[in-house]
């Protein structure tokens, strides 16, 4: 497998402030990774250290192998980002802004047409594209910064929260359209403090605070082993025989309620019926409750994301 992105030991400080601590991450080639993180935490100061943006104090930052200092010609080519903030001309046509943007990348004029075409067509854009940006509504914006960011057709796209602050029809088309560039192989790191968005996208996420990276998981992975899910079952004719067959799990009673405590009430289940089935219960309903990153995120840090 190739790695595609790989920080090792990064420290950064801006004057009195640690932004980075030591952070470590490996991205594979094709994945889809999730910087996952309350403000502050230090999710922009290290995807700016990896395009050149910001000076690192200590540690390493590859790109594909290649250091992104050293070798930084290189590495801004395999990189496309979409930062959160607009640092753009905004006198200038929409279409006039990503020719340039084509030809610091050097992109040949026919090339250039053929993405700026098939951009302007697949974000919405077409009939934006003698608009300036400041005409532009924030879920338009959003789309220039994405397209902008895939003029050269990077390797890596790298999306900084690309949809704060959008309603959620556009957040939802967004994650479509990410979902497919990610399915047509391309690297994607995303930073985000919406925990669906890194549930819903991510393979893999790592969750910072602080400067430091406390966990790394496939969502489902880390939900496991740090969540706290929930099996509810209303019974009738249960007894106390009940307690001895269900002693292997974690439960309370309440009337004809139990609530079992379980990391995986996909596995769970099925040992939980087969037992009240076989002591004569009837189950009227079952109800799962699932943990989520949210609850992974307050297990680790004892505060939720957004506090
Ligand atoms: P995040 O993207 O997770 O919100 P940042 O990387 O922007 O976090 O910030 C990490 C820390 O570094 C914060 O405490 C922030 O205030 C500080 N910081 C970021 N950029 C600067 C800067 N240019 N000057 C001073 N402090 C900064």
């Amino acid at each position: 497998m190739t790695t595609a992105i790989s920080i090792r030991n990064l420290k950064k400080s801006y004057d009195d402030t640690v932004a980075l601590k030591g952070v470590d991450i490996t991205i594979d080639d094709g994945e889809f990774f999730g910087l996952l993180g309350p403000n502050g935490a230090g999710k922009t100061t290290t995807i700016n250290i990896l395009t050149g943006l910001v000076k690192k104090n200590e540690g390493d930052a590859e790109i594909f192998g290649k250091d992104t200092v050293k070798d930084y010609r290189f590495t801004r080519s395999q990189v496309g980002i979409s930062a959160q903030e607009l640092t753009q001309d905004w006198f200038f046509p929409l279409e006039r802004l990503l020719y340039f943007q084509a030809g610091y990348y050097g992109i040949p004029r026919p090339k250039a047409k053929e993405r700026v075409d098939e951009l302007f067509t697949r974000l919405g854009l077409e009939e934006k594209r003698q608009a300036r940006l400041r005409q532009l509504s924030g879920g338009m914006k959003r789309r220039f910064q994405i397209a902008k960011a895939l003029i050269h057709d990077p390797k890596i796209l790298i999306l900084d929260e690309p949809t704060a602050g959008v309603d959620v029809e556009l957040r939802h088309e967004l994650w479509q359209y990410f979902r497919e560039l990610h399915k047509a192989g391309k690297t994607i790191l995303l930073t985000t403090h919406y925990i669906e968005e890194a549930e819903m996208l991510c393979d893999k996420v790592a969750i910072i605070d602080k400067g430091s990276v406390i966990k790394v998981g496939t969502p489902k992975e880390l939900t496991r082993q740090l969540g706290k899910a929930g099996i509810t079952i209303n019974v009738t004719g249960a007894d106390t025989a009940l307690d001895a067959c269900l002693n292997n799990f974690t439960y309370t009673r309440e009337d004809g309620r139990l609530h079992f405590t379980t990391q995986d009430p996909e596995e769970a289940l099925p040992d939980i019926i087969n037992a009240l089935t076989r002591q004569g219960c009837h189950i009227q309903r079952v109800e799962t409750t699932k943990s989520s990153l949210e609850d992974v995120f307050l297990s680790l840090t004892g505060k939720g994301i957004n506090e």
